[in-house]
Formats: C-alpha cells, structure tokens, sequence
C-alpha cells in the first residue's frame, strides 16, 4: 500500500510536470536562460527590462567566481531553477548559486592534457545543455557526458570519436526532442566531419550524420553524400579526412522541425590538394537542415564552395521572422567568417540576401540569380601568395552575435585580421598535426601584419547595411547579448565589460576587467532582480595565434572568473597582480644565421599557433623569452621527450629533431636578447 501511494505521487507529479525539472520550453518570460542561444532561435536577446538604458550605468559587481582556470573562457552559462552552469577550459563543468556565486558542485572530466595538441583554438568549451534534471557536456576528448543537475555525479558517458584521432569537442550541445545533438572539431588536423544524435535518457547513438563524402570506393552513409560526391573531383581527400567538422553552431525550429548546423572548412585547406579537379566540395561551409528524428538533410546552402580559406560556416545560426517585401519571412541569419551576412529562407534554404559586412576581397559579390559567390581574381592564390580579407580568423568568428527584434538590428563583433596565403609546395599527409595545405612559415608570420581591427556592428538586415559600428581598441572581442532595456552588453579584448545603448551605439556602463573576454553575456532575473553574468578569460585561437596579449591578462596572469552584475552591486574583483620581471639573459651559445633561420622557420611551422609568431606570446600559453633559463635548458626534454605534457605541451619527436629543437633554442634566444636590448633602450 505504501508503495502505491508512492507510484500514485510520482504520477501526480509527473502530471503536473511531465518532463520534470528543467523545462526549457516553458521559459517565455526570460527570467531563466535555459539554452545555449536562450530559446531554440538562438536571438540571444532576453525580454528582461529591469536594467534599461536609463539606469545600466548603476550596474555593479553582485559577485564573482573564480573559476581556477587560467585558459581560454567560451562559455554561455545557463540559468535554471536560480542554479547557474557553465564550463571553464578543460571541459571543467560548475554549478553556482545564481543570486550568490557560492558553488553547489564542480565536475572535472579529467581530461589528459596531451590532448591539447589537437584543439586548434585553445582548450575552451562553450558551455552545457540542460534537459530534465540533466545537464550535458562536450569534453575536449570527445566525451558526451551526462550529468544530475543537483550533484554534478555522472548519469552515462559516451565516447563520440575515435579518440586516436585529431577530433575535439569545444561546442556546446544541444537538446531537440529528447535527443543530445553534438559535433566535433578537427578540420585543420585532417578529418572527416559529422554530427551525432544521442538519446537524452541512455546516451544511445540515435543517428550520425557525415558532412562530407568518404573513401567513395566504399558504399555513401546517407542518400545527401551520394549527391556530394561529384562534387568532390580527383585527389584523395578520405585520407586527409575532407573536413567540414560541426564545432559549433546550431538552432531548432520546432514548427518546421528543422535543425540546422553549421560546417566547416576543409582538411586540407587547399582545394588544389584536397579536390585537384575543382568542385564545390559539399557539404563544407555550408548551413545544413536536417530531421532532427533521423539526421536527413532536408535542404543546403553553401556559403563559400571550394572553400580553401578556413570559411567555416560554423558561426552563429541566429532565426527570426522579418517582413520583407511586404510579407513575412521565417528567415535565419548567419554571418560566417567569409565576411558576406547571409538571410536565407529557413523553409526552403532560398539564398535572399549576401552582402558584405566587412572588407571582402576573395569574392566580388554574391550572385543573387544562383546563389554563388563571384570570385576574385588569384583569390585560390594558385598564381602565388596572396593576402586575403578576411584571413583565416574571419570576418566573424564563433563569438555569438545578437537579434533585438524592437531595433530591428542585428549586433556582430566583427574584425579584420588578413593573413598571407601561400601553397605549401611540399605538402605530404601527417596524421595527427596540422595538415592545411598552406605555407605555414608565410601564414604563421603573416598573421597580426596589416591592418587589424576589432569593432561592434550593428547591422539592419532589411536594408543590408550597417547603422552604427564601434571600432575597438583591438579584434576578438566578446560575444553578444541584447535586452528589451534597449541595451547591447559586450565584453571586449581590451578587458572591459561595456553596455551600449542598442538603437545608436553610444556607451552607457564601462567597468573593468580581470582579463580580455571573449565570451557572451547572458541575463536571468531572481527574486525580483535581473543579472548580467559573462565568463572574462582571454583565449581562443587569435589569442593564441597573436602576439598583443591584453595588459590586463599578462598582469592577472588570465586569471579567469565569472562575474555577475546587479542595479546597485557593490562587490569587488579580487584580482591577482603578477609582476612580470624581464628575463635573465642566458650565456649564449654559438649560433649560425643558419641556425637562427631554421629555428624561425621550424617555429612558425611548430609552435607559433600557439606560443605567438615571433615568439611573443598572446597572454594565455607561456611568452617563451620570458622562460626560465632551466626551462631553455630542458628544451630537448620539453619537446622531444613531452616533459611538460601534464601542462598541456605536447611531445613533437615524431615531427621534430634535436637539431630542429636546438635551431628553435638559438632562434628564442635570440628573440629573448631583442627583448632585453629593446628594455634597455
Ligand atoms: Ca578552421
């Protein structure tokens, strides 16, 4: 009898709330934030209005939580039930009282740090889904990794990729229809992209979908790869792997059912190598949709065929419906790092507008009558090195952007940041590293010359143009979120946190920060008050790639936190001051200019991706001309032998030589010596 009564309460309360805890579809107030993009359309624009134009510039710290982490932040956190839960580098998931800070649980997933050789752009994670009591992670190694939302203990966890290949996960997954989408990505290592649906409840693979063809002497996975095949014209790029990883961007429209996602760049690079007959190469930088129940593609649109850019089309999906001619249109918007804003007709895929949004010089228009770009001439840089806009960083990169449905404009933190592009003329497959097809002494040294910029646009989708851009002081700045109080809140690479008024631009709240941000802001409101939180931990690619460090993260040594602002918040940062001594100079040893060329070219090839080009470093990895004169010392045991390969330096022996290494060793030294003359004049 009592274990009736016991059936008989869970019924009635399964009744009441059939889905249980954590309902995201139910949130039309904006008080939670329950998915990645707030709702399934991804806006990123919260109907809250307590905090408005009027008074934002009373915001104040609320609080603060150190997330010990001293990498890249990326993630949108999520708001439910006044819980608050996001991820730090390393895949590290928390749970944090949302009116408080004070932390309810932290999951490690452990995540060996060798594994740091295959993330491109930093050891980040973009944040957690949550669905009935659950909330689910991505780990950097390619788990799927459910937890219970009250203790953070693991419920199941699957392996999504054969973990001996060059794949990561940074990209936060999401729920449709009680199944757990997540992609991967790899794309410049050399793989084949795809995307995978797991049962919320039992993690069972629901279904999987390639986003380029494989090995063609083998039968195609699904009827869509069949029809990209002729598409992709001589070469072998199934050994390479082709590309076209889904690491980021996804939405869902419930009514049409369709789920889009987008791809990638290609593995390698360069079409002349990877497709030496030409062709578009489908399905790469593309935006798919797809059945969410089976994973069928329903329609494509390829933003930049024969990609040999790193256009990924992998930058935020963002749906809306907007009148247009006179009559109204379920469009989405995309703005990928091919520098073109995109409306497409989310039913049918129907290309409506592709216009420039920054500097473009591959393409001179989009070609409205077939949909396809209008190349620039050397644009494939098959007649020679060639400096393209936008370069590999984009236009736009994953940084999210925002719709405010009230200003009928769309915020974009755009950049400039041109890069050489050169054949590689000795390119030979080597799995597991970087594979890209390009010159990587050219591109490497290349990336940061030029003119750089860093802005927030506001764009107006119906009349294709821009109606006010903020230049920043540098690119790579936070992602975007914007408010029914007329605001846009952005945090920036010059570690600010600023409020803007959303129909002009103009600055309304300024506050600073313990180190650049990248990632997006969200808000949610408890007990009458809103929030803005934001994750502050400078990292990414360009960060890793660039040699301009924000003062703020050299001097806080990136010390990461997220913090949460309030009307009236009197709380304080509590950041870490490092001072940073210049280096002893080491007794040098003799070198050639022969040497030192070597050590310059096998640098930018090996290790400028991560320590910066001409070995200064981008405020997140170790500025190697400040090492330690042990650390020059134990360079062959560092490089050679993976002594450091618990801190997330890999081991090169497969690649590098002695000789390389010490080539490496009098090329730092001698950028450590330009250090200290430069300091002495
Ligand atoms: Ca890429």
């Amino acid at each position: 009898m009592k274990r009736n009564l016991g059936v008989l309460l869970l019924l009635a309360l399964a009744c009441a709330n059939p889905d249980g805890r954590l309902r995201p579809e139910t949130d039309a107030t904006g008080v939670s934030w329950l998915r990645h993009g707030r709702t399934d359309a991804e806006q990123r624009f919260s109907p809250l209005h307590q905090i408005d134009e009027h008074n934002v510039a009373q915001l104040g710290i609320a609080w603060s939580y150190d997330t010990r982490s001293i990498r890249g932040l990326e993630a949108t956190p999520l708001v439910a039930d006044g819980v608050l839960y996001a991820t730090a580098s390393w895949s590290v998931v928390f749970a944090v009282d949302a009116a408080t800070g004070e932390e309810r649980w932290r999951y490690d997933p452990g995540v060996p740090r060798s594994k740091a050789v295959h993330a491109c752009c930093d050891v980040v994670n973009r944040g957690v889904a949550l669905h009935r009591g659950r909330v689910y992670v991505g780990t950097l190694d390619g788990r799927l990794i459910a937890l219970d939302a009250d203790t953070g203990a693991p419920v199941w966890e699957v392996q999504t990729f054969d973990p001996a290949q060059a794949y990561t996960i940074t990209g936060a997954p999401r729920v449709v229809k009680n199944k757990v989408i997540i992609g991967n990505g790899g794309a410049e290592y050399g793989v084949r992209g795809f995307v995978s649906a797991y049962d919320a409840a039992t993690g069972d693979l629901a279904w999987r979908f390639y986003t380029v063809p494989g090995d063609p002497s083998l039968p195609p996975e699904s009827a869509a790869l069949e029809r990209a095949l002729p598409t992709w014209k001589g070469g072998r790029w199934w050994e390479v792997g082709g590309g076209g990883t889904a690491w980021d961007s996804m939405a869902y429209d419930a009514k049409l059912d369709l789920l889009y996602i987008g791809t990638g760049n290609g593995s390698p690079w360069t079409r002349k190598l990877r497709s030496p007959g030409g062709g578009d190469n489908l399905y790469l930088s593309s935006i798919l949709a797809l059945r969410p129940d089976s994973g069928e593609l329903v329609w494509h649109y390829q933003t930049t065929p024969g990609d040999s850019w790193d256009y990924t089309a992998t930058q935020h999906i963002l749906l809306a419906d907007l009148e247009i001619a006179g009559r109204m249109r379920q469009v989405l918007f995309q703005a990928p790092k091919n520098g073109f804003f995109y409306v497409l007709d989310r039913a049918t895929g129907e290309l409506l507008s592709a216009d420039p949004y920054v500097p473009v010089s591959w393409a001179t228009h989009v070609d409205l009558s077939n949909g396809r770009p209008v190349y620039a001439e050397n644009a494939f840089y098959e007649d020679g090195p060639t400096s393209v806009l936008p370069g590999p960083t984009g236009g736009h990169s994953w940084h999210p952007m925002s719709w405010n449905p009230q200003t009928g404009l769309v915020y974009i933190p755009v950049q400039q940041i041109p890069m050489v592009y050169a054949h590689d003329p000795h390119f030979v497959h080597r799995p597991g590293i970087w594979n890209m097809g390009i010159d990587g002494v050219v591109g490497a040294s290349s990336i940061g010359k030029g003119a750089i910029e860093g802005a927030l646009l506001a764009w107006d989708p119906l009349a294709k143009r821009p109606v006010w851009r903020i230049d920043h002081r540098r690119p790579w700045n936070g992602g975007l979120l914007t408010t029914a109080g007329n605001l846009v809140f952005q945090g920036t690479g010059h570690a600010t946190f600023e409020a803007r008024r959303a129909t002009d631009g103009e600055l309304l709240f300024q506050a600073p920060m313990t180190t650049g941000v990248v990632a997006p802001p969200i808000t949610y409101q408890i007990d009458g008050e809103q929030y803005i939180a934001v994750l502050a931990g400078w990292g990414g690619g360009f960060a890793l790639a660039s040699a301009d460090p924000p003062a703020e993260t050299v001097a806080s040594g990136n010390a990461g936190r997220l913090i949460a602002f309030k009307l009236g918040g009197t709380g304080a940062l509590d950041v870490p001051t490092l001072a940073r001594e210049l280096p002893s100079p080491i007794a040098s040893r003799p070198t050639t200019a022969k040497q030192r060329k070597r050590g310059f070219d096998a640098f930018h090839v090996w290790c400028a991706t991560c320590h910066g080009p001409a070995a200064i470093g981008g405020g997140t990895i170790p500025d190697l001309r400040y090492s330690s004169v042990a650390t020059y010392q134990a360079l062959d045991a560092i490089v050679l032998d993976g002594a450091y390969e618990a801190k997330g330096m890999p081991r090169f022996d497969e690649w590098l030589s002695q000789d390389d290494v010490h080539a490496i060793r009098a090329y730092l030294t001698q950028q450590r010596e330009a250090l200290l003359s430069e300091a002495a004049h």
